[in-house]
């Protein structure tokens, strides 16, 4: 699909990038081509699944998760970095390759019972996109599913993200 090709053609795969050993993959010029940014927003949407709500995770998911709500008519809400919210927040921990990290969130942007479709950009070894499906149940919500442009498989983000839904537009 026209999704899977503008990935294709438009990521960048950048070695040692931000740290030694790692193999980055930038979708920079994605979001900068007209098109490719439409078909990658549209797929990302994804039409079949029973969704209320987006739940954009910083920063890359910020930009796609907008993106596809407006493409779907739908809300999008914020799961960001430490102490970037100024109403209540909840706030989930988890594993990095090296330390770990925290996403929050305010509940209050996620209606009792929402169908939430969580959208990033990469899924690596899946602790993100975990960490925010957590934040979702608190908030009272549930998880819809996770949508990523790109599912790096070797680093088991499918298994850390259990029974969920994934919809992966590419996987390298
Ligand atoms: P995970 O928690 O290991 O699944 O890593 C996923 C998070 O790290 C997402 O928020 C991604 O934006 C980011 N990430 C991991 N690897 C890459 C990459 O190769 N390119 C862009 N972002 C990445």
């Amino acid at each position: 699909h026209r999704a899977g090709v503008a990935l294709d053609t438009l990521v960048r795969v950048q070695q040692d990038f931000p740290i030694p050993g790692v193999l980055f993959r930038d979708l920079t010029a994605v979001l900068a081509n007209a098109p490719a940014l439409a078909d990658v927003a549209d797929a990302l949407a994804w039409a079949e699944a029973d969704v209320d709500l987006i739940a954009g995770i910083e920063a890359r998911g910020f930009l796609l998760g907008a993106a596809a709500a407006v493409r779907r008519g739908l809300g999008v809400v914020a799961v960001r970095k430490p102490g970037k919210l100024p109403g209540a927040v909840l706030a989930e921990d988890y594993a990095l390759e090296y330390g770990r990290g925290r996403l929050e969130m305010h509940p209050d942007d996620v209606p009792a019972g929402a169908r939430v479709l969580i959208i990033d950009d990469v899924l690596a070894t899946g602790g993100t996109a975990a960490a925010a499906c957590r934040l979702i149940r608190r908030a009272g919500g549930i998880v819809a599913g996770i949508s990523v442009a790109v599912e790096l498989p070797a680093l088991g983000g499918r298994a850390a993200t259990g029974e969920v839904p994934l919809h992966a537009l590419r996987a390298w």
